[in-house]
């Protein structure tokens, strides 16, 4: 294809303002899917994307399409788009989709008007220089506003308000508009044809029959079906065995050329072999030069995820390992609990993620499994000079600590005015440092702060609707770290510490957490021969008391002289029970009180 007649954009919008949908209608109209074949959000490919009705992959997706009207008129395009996730967790999935792009059509809810990740998307569009279309979505609802909110995203870009195209990617009203606007004012592919070949990995998936696909586009040269390519940031040398253009299903070509958007498979099995922001070159002429560098993505929350049954351990291992092929992001390694027995320490982009990382093992591996209170990374100097980076609360040094620090965030919030007293409310409640505070229009607040992470992941989005009525949103971004007065509460079990529960929490937090957690678990663990005290400390400083009863239950008591058949079956019973009995120190306690203490918190 003539680099000319190409144009690679993406669409960017806060989540639920359209971006899937419109996709679908630009499908239809270039005729790459026909009606027949269309299905909502049809690039969201996986069930979990369709069930929860948001876009985890990036896509990308070839369309011809010939302009309708104006100046350009007749002029054959061919386009490739790319729809992007748009929840915090990823995006680091968006910028990398947005460095393959000249273009981004910025897509905002005409019912809703500017959200945190519009501010955000926009931002990261304007520093990957990529010329921005400003567009309304939904014009067919009656709520729409169109006129209000093109004045306000006129003064935020700094275009003028008639600029902004109005659309309805659900009637499909003023999408054929936009197709040509996008053909008209996105800059085709520069590149040079003729020097060795370059092209950027923004994405790469494990497919079980074809092994990993690869998702790259072209920047200079040519990649042929018949060559072998080179990665660059490793020299590993692979076949080719196809490559191709999707559109909307993949479909085989001869080359990729100059702008190009398409495909690789090798036959390699494992995503890390073919990573993404990598730089591919073909092995016989190879390039000199790498394209522009790439930060790998880097787990915020760690989590212990075991498995309910101990035996089903190899099953989530060989899960964890097949998942982790298609997702570069995930990391993991063995752990073992005095608690929950052996299980793995997994590190994830954030709470989202967690979720559908756990989701997926319990859905495509049909474990079952239980998931330890989630945390970020600690890093903790010690007196002596010694520094660990703490992943696992119950791997917090012991001695003498001299200070501790923790992962920052700045955060924005957008709210109307009213809500802006219950914002900072929350935000001072979670340790927030206000940065600055501007009016987006007259009733339009944009709020930034500096928050802990800690204190985000734990149900802050949901106090931040509740909060507003949940016209509030939020977008955050890693902002280095804190010194903090964080301690370590251990949670004792007759004098055991119970690993699973240790948590590290700041000070001013630390009595209220052994509180819930010893009240919790007084109320799930059954009476035992014995007093058994539970205990929330710091170090050796006890903070909270509770204490089971002892009983006696004596089950052999009643069968005294009695039959011997029955006091065997008793005692066998008991044996069973005993079996998804955890022994902390001397005390039994049934795996149910953990997962129950666990899943509630
Ligand atoms: P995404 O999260 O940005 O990909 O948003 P989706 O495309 O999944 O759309 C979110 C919701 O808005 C869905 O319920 C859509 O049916 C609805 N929606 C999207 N575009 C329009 C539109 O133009 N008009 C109306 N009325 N609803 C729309
Ligand atoms: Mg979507």
């Amino acid at each position: 294809t003539d680099p000319g007649r190409i144009r690679n954009f993406c669409i960017i919008a806060h989540i639920d303002h359209g971006k899937s949908t419109l996709a679908d209608r630009m499908l239809q109209l270039t005729g790459v899917v026909d009606a027949r074949q269309m299905r909502d959000q049809y690039l969201d490919r996986m069930d979990i994307e369709r069930e929860r009705g948001i876009t985890i992959k990036s896509q990308a997706v070839r369309m011809p399409w010939t302009v309708r009207e104006g100046d350009l008129k007749g002029e054959a395009a061919v386009l490739n788009m790319i729809d992007t996730p748009g929840h915090v967790d990823f995006t680091y999935e968006v910028s990398r989709s947005l460095a393959a792009c000249e273009g981004a059509v910025l897509l905002v809810d005409a019912a809703q008007g500017i959200e945190a990740q519009t501010l955000a998307n926009l931002y990261l569009a304007l520093e990957n220089d990529l010329h921005v279309i400003p567009v309304l979505n939904k014009i067919d609802l009656p709520a729409a506003q169109p006129d209000k909110y093109a004045e306000e995203l006129a003064h935020l870009i700094g275009g003028r308000p008639e600029d902004c195209l109005r659309v309805s990617g659900k009637t499909g009203e003023g999408v054929p508009h936009l197709l040509d606007e996008i053909v008209r004012q996105f800059t085709p592919p520069k590149g040079e044809a003729q020097a060795p070949a370059r092209a950027m990995i923004f994405d790469s998936v494990y497919d079980v029959y074809r092994g990993v696909v690869t998702y790259v586009r072209v920047v200079d040269g040519r990649i042929e079906a018949r060559d072998r390519i080179k990665m660059m940031s490793t020299g590993a040398v692979h076949e080719l065995l196809e490559l191709g253009v999707i559109s909307p299903e993949m479909q085989k070509a001869q080359a990729l050329g100059v702008g190009e958007v398409g495909y690789l498979i090798t036959g390699v099995k494992d995503v890390r072999q073919s990573r993404v922001g990598d730089t591919v070159t073909i092995n016989s002429r190879p390039a000199s030069e790498a394209l522009g560098g790439y930060k790998d993505p880097k787990p915020m929350v760690y989590s212990g995820l075991y498995p309910i049954d101990g035996s089903d351990y190899p099953d989530l291992r060989d899960a964890l390992d097949k998942l982790k092929l298609n997702d570069a992001a995930l990391s993991y390694e063995p752990e073992t609990s005095a608690a929950l027995g052996f299980g793995f320490r997994c590190g994830f982009l954030g709470l989202l993620h967690l979720e559908i990382i756990r989701e997926r093992l319990e859905r495509e591996f049909g474990l079952d499994l239980i998931s330890t209170a989630p945390n970020v990374v600690y890093r903790v100097l010690m007196e002596d000079a010694t520094e660990h980076v703490v992943t696992n609360p119950s791997e917090y040094p012991t001695g003498k600590v001299a200070e501790v620090y923790e992962p920052v965030v700045r955060a924005t919030v957008l709210t109307p005015n009213d809500y802006v007293g219950a914002v900072m409310e929350l935000c001072q409640g979670r340790r927030g440092t206000l940065l600055g505070m501007d009016y987006l229009s007259a009733d339009r607040v944009e709020l930034r702060y500096t928050l802990p992470l800690a204190e985000i992941i734990f149900d802050f989005f949901d106090q931040l609707k509740s909060r507003t009525k949940g016209y509030a949103s939020l977008d955050y971004e890693p902002s280095g770290e804190q010194k903090a007065d964080l301690v370590k509460v251990d949670i004792l079990l007759h004098g055991e510490a119970v690993d699973a529960f240790s948590a590290i929490v700041h000070k001013d937090k630390a009595y209220n957490y052994g509180v819930t957690i010893a009240a919790k678990l007084r109320n799930l663990i059954p009476r035992q021969q014995f007093e058994v005290p539970i205990q929330a400390a710091i170090g050796n400083r006890v903070i909270a008391r509770e204490t089971i009863r002892a009983i006696r239950k004596d089950v052999l008591a009643k069968c005294y002289g009695g039959d011997i058949t029955r006091k065997r079956k008793l005692l066998e019973k008991q044996k069973e029970g005993k079996k998804r009995m955890k022994m902390v120190g001397r005390v039994e306690v049934p795996q149910e009180a953990f997962i129950a203490a666990l899943s509630t918190s």
